[in-house]
């Protein structure tokens, strides 16, 4: 047995919750049929729907960010893709395609807040969407935060809240902002680099919506339970409700030997040895109430509860895993990218199941 499945094991016996995000093949309840263009498909139950923000190059410069991750069989990357003017037009007859299919909105990507304007025409057409018919369980963005710390970051707000984001999770990999700016590289001018500037932005969040904390363990970074230990000390200290520490996705072979991948294979720390010995310490887990394991359908997590409150998230993913998944014919994840397909994964140009540039009643290829 390796040692995260040991540990795994034992995590089930001691859990109060272990919640199974994949749906059984026979489990009609967990699954959505869909007809769409001239397929039928069956939809995983609960997925999410990323509109992938694109509309300008990230103001950070993380050497560890997945969007720099190149498939082998990628086409063209979404990160490089800009939306055309007929972008919304064409987000909305693909929303109009998933007319009943329960959704949750999770707004990832690039830097959604770096781009102000779009954000708010994107939030606009998720809720006329909502009016039309499409039943929204959660409302979730991901952000670095650096749009929140520009003169529109109250407008924002206000918007995100109107829309009933159900959290944000704000990623910040190191509690001490020079440390965190090696790791980010935010680009010059990024008000959101200064410490100060990024923990009002956290309270400011967090005063309107539930926070959620994400860092991810790297070499360099949050690699101990010291380092966990002060990281929740800050965390708790700014306001945050939740913390998430993610071990870097675990790559297949699918994948080009990139800059990217080579720092994920030299700076990666295996969560199953950090988490044991954070379990160990006295300092955390003998103090911590462990709530539930979850097992996605390319993801763990394990989510425990300090006694001062604030819940800590540990998890980990397999993109290999996600691949077999996406492979499999059936939908787990549908993605809409600036270039005006519709797909069942990360990578424009395959798995497409509706690409809006080609006019209704037209076939698909
Ligand atoms: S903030 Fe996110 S999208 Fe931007 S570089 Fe970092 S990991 Fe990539």
């Amino acid at each position: 047995m390796t040692d995260e499945a040991a540990l795994l094991h034992s995590l089930r016996g001691r859990v109060a919750n272990i919640i199974r995000r994949a749906p059984e093949a026979q489990d009609a309840s967990r699954w959505h049929p869909l007809h769409l263009a001239g397929r039928d498909l069956r939809l995983a139950l609960p997925i999410t729907f990323t509109p992938y923000a694109s509309a300008r190059p990230c103001s950070a410069r993380c050497a560890f960010c997945s969007e720099n991750l190149r498939p082998t069989r990628t086409l063209t990357p979404a990160a490089l893709l800009r939306p055309e003017p007929d972008y919304f037009a064409g987000l909305a007859r693909a929303l109009r395609a998933l007319r009943g299919v329960p959704l949750s909105w999770s707004l990832s990507g690039l830097e959604n807040s770096d781009d102000s304007a779009w954000l708010l025409q994107l939030l606009s057409v998720l809720q006329a969407a909502e009016q039309n018919g499409i039943p929204v369980q959660e409302r979730v963005l991901y952000s670095n935060g650096s749009g929140f710390a520009l003169v529109p970051g109250p407008v924002l707000l206000d918007a995100l809240q109107r829309f009933g984001l159900s959290w944000v999770e704000l990623s910040r990999h190191h509690h001490q902002g020079a440390a965190n700016q090696a790791i980010m590289r935010f680009r010059p001018g990024q008000p959101i680099t200064r410490q100060p500037c990024f923990e009002q932005v956290v309270q400011q969040l967090a005063a309107r919506l539930p926070l959620r904390l994400v860092c991810l363990l790297q070499q360099g970074g949050i690699a101990s339970p010291d380092g966990v230990a002060d990281y929740l000390a800050w965390a708790a200290h700014c306001g945050a409700g939740t913390v998430i520490f993610r071990e870097f996705s675990r790559l297949d072979r699918d994948y080009r030997d990139n800059g990217t991948a080579r720092y994920l294979a030299s700076a990666r720390v295996p969560m199953a040895p950090l988490l044991r010995a954070c379990l160990d310490d006295p300092r955390l887990g003998p103090r911590w109430q462990l709530c539930s394991l979850t097992e996605g359908y390319y993801f763990q997590n394990l989510r425990v509860r300090t006694p001062e409150g604030l819940e800590v998230v540990f998890e980990w993913s397999d993109y290999g895993a996600m691949h077999e998944r996406h492979a499999s014919g059936e939908v787990y994840k549908l993605v809409y990218f600036a270039n005006g397909q519709l797909c069942a994964g990360w990578d424009p140009g395959h798995d497409v199941l509706l690409d809006t540039r080609i006019p209704e009643g037209a076939p698909h290829g």
